[in-house]
């Protein structure tokens, strides 16, 4: 009887593994290579679902918070003081006679009151970029540009320039946003002291950026963008077509300053974010910045009120980038479900957390690139490199405010996510 027992329990055993290895291929198979493999896919179970246990309890190293911090900064200063200069690869591509561009274009969302705070900004660009390349300039307003905001911008580039008017349907607030609601959220955000909480201009600015101003129709025609804020600086030469470098080495998103968020603002952004995974485990990058997305040593009370996330994030007023991936099945769907859940509204989400989620869970982070050589500044931020093509910055500073390096997590993307041949890059 024993023996006619074990074999029956072996026999189940193996009806069991060949089920689940069906289930798993089911699951995987749209993304995945056909052979699942645990260790590759740590974030699922043996039997194709949402492994929470991986998205928990990652870093139980024995260090204190300043000793994180220090450690960090230690990190991150050697690589900025380090020299370099442009991208050490053999195919950058330099202006030349009938230049082809590449499908972009230069980017900015702003309002006719800006005219002062972009002015000086597409002079810098122009004079260390696009004056060698004449890449389009697009401007977006959710009110026509006046006159004056127009001529004003024309005499500063020679380049094609298109001033828009974004379609109400993708600035305004979704009508299912339940005014009740948002009223409560906005009052939990004044009590906490998250600016611009009440501000509906603001979070319709944070969804637009964040879900559909990739889709709208004047966009639509474009591959490459590179975001331009207000009131920034850039302080380096650029000789080389960063568009073209994107393309050629396969990128998917270019960004500079990485920082914590004001957690309040972004509270429920990963719990909701893991219902739609439970939903779309497949849609999980086996690449994905996972480390990076939920390390807790440096500010842990931030990733304890999202319930995981560090809030780390790519700072998205720079961000030269791929629309395609926006338009993406996986982000695009992940963002409709943002979208339902009202978190732009009830919380303040930003596009800056939203994209860096988006990449860091459903792309391979050696598409990620940091433009170290793109010296920069938004206030209080910059990124500064130790380079002759930069001018008027210290590299390696940070912030100017003391307080302000242990808002810097550029270190954990450079420890976790940055392979050898990255570092090497500049
Ligand atoms: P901060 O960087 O988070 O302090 O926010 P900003 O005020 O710089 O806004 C981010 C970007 O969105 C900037 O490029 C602004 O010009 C733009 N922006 C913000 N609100 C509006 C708005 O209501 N209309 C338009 N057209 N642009 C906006
Ligand atoms: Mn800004």
């Amino acid at each position: 009887i024993v023996r006619y027992l074990v074999i029956l329990i072996l026999f189940v055993q193996i009806l069991v593994l060949y089920h689940n290895s069906h289930h798993i291929k089911n699951v995987s198979e749209k993304y995945f290579p056909s052979v699942f493999n645990n260790l590759k896919y740590p974030f699922l179970t043996s039997t194709g679902e949402l492994n929470l246990a991986f998205f928990k309890f990652r870093f139980e190293e024995n260090i204190t918070v300043p000793e994180a911090i220090e450690r960090n900064i230690e990190i991150y200063t050697k690589v900025m003081e380090k020299k370099i200069s442009e991208p050490k690869v053999n195919d950058l591509k330099r202006p030349t006679e009938n230049y082809q561009l590449a499908n972009a274009t230069l980017f900015s969302l702003v309002r006719n009151s800006e005219l002062k705070g972009i002015v000086p900004v597409i002079i810098q660009i122009e004079e260390k970029f696009n004056n060698k390349f004449h890449y389009p300039w697009t401007f977006l307003n959710d009110e026509p540009f006046t006159d004056d905001f127009k001529t004003e911008v024309l005499k500063h580039t020679k380049s094609n320039c298109f001033f828009e008017v974004i379609p109400k349907e993708y600035w305004n607030k979704p009508s299912h946003i339940d005014p009740e609601k948002e009223k409560k959220g906005i009052k939990k955000l004044q009590e906490a002291g998250v600016p611009y909480a009440d501000k509906d201009s603001y979070h319709n600015m944070c969804r637009f950026n964040s879900g559909t101003f990739y889709n709208i129709p004047h966009m639509k025609q474009f591959k490459w963008y590179w975001r331009i804020e207000p009131d920034t600086r850039y302080y380096c030469h650029i000789n080389y077509d960063v568009f073209k470098f994107m393309e050629d080495h396969n990128k998917t998103y270019g960004f500079n300053i990485n920082v914590y968020d004001v957690q309040e603002t972004i509270e429920t952004l990963w719990t909701t974010t893991l219902d739609f995974l439970k939903e779309h485990p497949q849609y999980l990058h086996p690449e994905g910045a996972y480390d990076w997305l939920l390390e807790d040593l440096q500010y842990p009370i931030k990733a304890k009120l999202t319930k995981g996330y560090s809030t780390c994030h790519f700072w998205s007023n720079f961000e030269i980038a791929n629309l395609d991936f926006f338009r993406g099945e996986q982000y695009s769907q992940w963002f409709e479900h943002l979208d339902k859940a009202g978190g732009f509204y009830y919380e303040r989400w930003g596009d800056a957390p939203v994209h860096s989620m988006g990449l860091a869970l459903f792309e391979d982070k050696s598409k990620i690139h940091w433009f170290r050589d793109i010296g920069y500044q938004h206030s209080p931020y910059i990124n500064c490199p130790n380079s002759d093509q930069c001018g008027d910055c210290t590299p390696a500073e940070f912030c100017g405010i003391a307080s302000g390096v242990k808002e810097n997590c550029m270190a954990n993307w450079i420890k976790y996510e940055m392979s050898d041949e990255q570092l090497a890059m500049y």
